[in-house]
């Protein structure tokens, strides 16, 4: 019996990978961070071969650091940060350029030159995106564009395009096989979500040939083995998703209306719509969220640019704060926030407001304006945020989530998790493991190879930390959302030509 699941999560700034045992519970971990580059204001760029090397290295020691075989694992799954975008050369494996990373921006003016409401309307139908620089076909299409012979050898079927996943499971393959999943092609604004297939017309609007693509495939599958010269012996590769994906399935969102919220550096919530793609009027993404077993589940998804990162700005710009950890006991040492509200409208605010113009606002100062009620509000800040996404979702979805699941560093802040559960007068729900990511991505590739033989089995797994019950009164829920609002809109449209 083969006694673990590998998890491959391949972020933004550091590889990691996490075995998993039977009960979903991580018997062992490592990580290694790679280069950010930097090119010039607004650009982005990995090394996808030290992508690669720092994942085969952490792969090769959280085996070792607990004895363990390639044929102690049973499967592996992937998870990965999404839109990020490779272009090799089939034959040598070598990428033609540096993988363009799904921050950089280096595409807008490319975006508002094709961007008529005609083209705008016909990726929001088919993708469920909205035209922007964060996906991955005008990243494609840069590289084609800019790399010299690059069209010409795409065109002549010489290079081939990936996101992450893509990429890694082409090396573990020794360039086998060449796939994406589901999940993650949703993300390149080239994929039909409805069809599942790439799209004519995007593929043609950006120009790009359909022989450099991956095949799109199942999101819990046996895609291939991994070389021998890997770990030592065949390992299959059966799952894959992209971060956010990922984290809705290992928090066991499984059915439609479940949904998770992540507080990271941004804040992403994700609502599992079940086989129906809902279409935002509020500023939300469609996505898929898997494929499984021939079914797909589709997502709704809303980002927030600063969430935990407003904590790393009072640490390390303000300094009024030696760890992110302070911030919980700080803000418990004050009443109330004595009127203070702190939008973190640092690089404008995404979903639902859109305002690319906005910026950070503090309202509500007094005389007697202690440290303690400006950490309290930055902290506020998150869960009024959250609450503004999870308005948007009520609203397009007709009515309330049905569960509201947390993860992410800051969700360990018990002073936010009690806020949050009050502001959205709804119980929170803190799973006793955080590294949902991984464990999604270990789960999807389990079920593939009967490692665990149901989705009743995984939920038999569940363990929660803790439930945060809502226990203000609704008046005065009421009147914080107001004054929130009010300091939203005072941040609004602040830059001015
Ligand atoms: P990411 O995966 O986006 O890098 P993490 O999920 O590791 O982020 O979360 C880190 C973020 O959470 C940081 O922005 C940090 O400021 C914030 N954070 C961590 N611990 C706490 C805490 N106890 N209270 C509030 N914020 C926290």
């Amino acid at each position: 019996m083969k006694q673990y699941v590998m998890a491959i999560d391949q972020g933004t700034t550091s590889s990691r990978c996490v075995l998993y045992n039977k009960k979903g519970a991580m018997v062992s971990m490592a990580q290694k961070e790679f280069t950010q580059i930097y090119p010039q204001p607004g650009w982005v760029e990995h090394n996808a071969e030290e992508i690669w090397e720092t994942q085969l290295f952490v792969c090769r020691e959280a085996l070792a650091k607990i004895g363990a075989f390639w044929d102690d694992i049973a499967a592996i799954g992937i998870t990965n940060q999404r839109e990020t975008t490779i272009v090799w050369d089939k034959t040598t494996g070598k990428p033609v350029y540096n993988a363009i990373v799904w921050q950089c921006r280096r595409t807008a003016e490319f975006c508002n030159e094709i961007g008529t409401e005609e083209v705008r309307n016909m990726i929001r139908e088919k993708t469920g995106l909205i035209l922007d620089p964060y996906f991955s076909g005008t990243k494609i299409h840069w590289i084609l564009d800019h790399v010299e012979g690059a069209r010409e050898r795409a065109e002549n079927g010489e290079l081939l395009f990936g996101t992450i996943e893509t990429w890694l499971i082409w090396n573990l393959t020794g360039g086998r096989v060449h796939v994406t999943d589901h999940s993650n092609a949703a993300r390149t604004m080239l994929f039909n979500i409805h069809t599942l297939q790439w799209d004519e017309d995007l593929l043609q609007l950006l120009d790009i040939p359909a022989c450099m693509l991956p095949q799109p495939v199942e999101n819990s599958a046996v895609y291939g083995e991994t070389e021998d010269a890997m770990f030592g012996g065949p390992v299959p590769i059966a799952g894959a998703a992209g971060d956010q994906q990922a984290a809705l399935f290992g928090q066991l969102c499984f059915e439609e209306q479940e949904g998770k919220m992540t507080y990271g550096t941004g804040g992403f919530m994700l609502l599992n719509t079940g086989d129906r793609v809902i279409t935002s009027e509020n500023g939300l993404l469609s996505t898929v969220g898997w494929t499984l077993q021939g079914k797909t589940s589709y997502a709704m998804e809303g980002s927030i640019f600063v969430e935990g990162a407003v904590i790393q700005w009072l640490r390390d710009e303000l300094g009024i704060l030696k760890s992110a950890g302070e911030s919980e006991e700080l803000a418990a040492s004050v009443e109330d926030n004595a009127g203070v509200y702190l939008v973190p409208a640092f690089t404008g605010l995404g979903a639902p407001h859109w305002d690319p113009f906005a910026r950070g606002t503090i309202c509500g100062l007094t005389r007697g304006t202690k440290r303690a009620h400006i950490v309290r509000a930055a902290l506020e800040s998150m869960a009024y945020q959250t609450v503004d996404l999870s308005a948007a979702m009520k609203e397009d979805l007709g009515h309330p989530l049905k569960t509201f699941k947390v993860d992410g560093g800051a969700c360990a802040n018990d002073f936010l998790m009690q806020f949050q559960a009050d502001m959205l007068d709804t119980a929170v729900v803190r799973p006793a493991v955080v590294e949902t990511t991984s464990l999604g991505a270990a789960y999807l590739a389990g079920l593939a190879v009967g490692y665990w033989d149901s989705l009743d089995e995984i939920k038999a797994n569940e363990q929660f930390d803790r439930v945060f019950q809502p226990q203000m009164e609704e008046q005065k829920r009421r009147k914080m959302i107001e004054d929130w609002h009010e300091a939203v809109r005072r941040s609004g449209g602040w830059i001015r030509e």
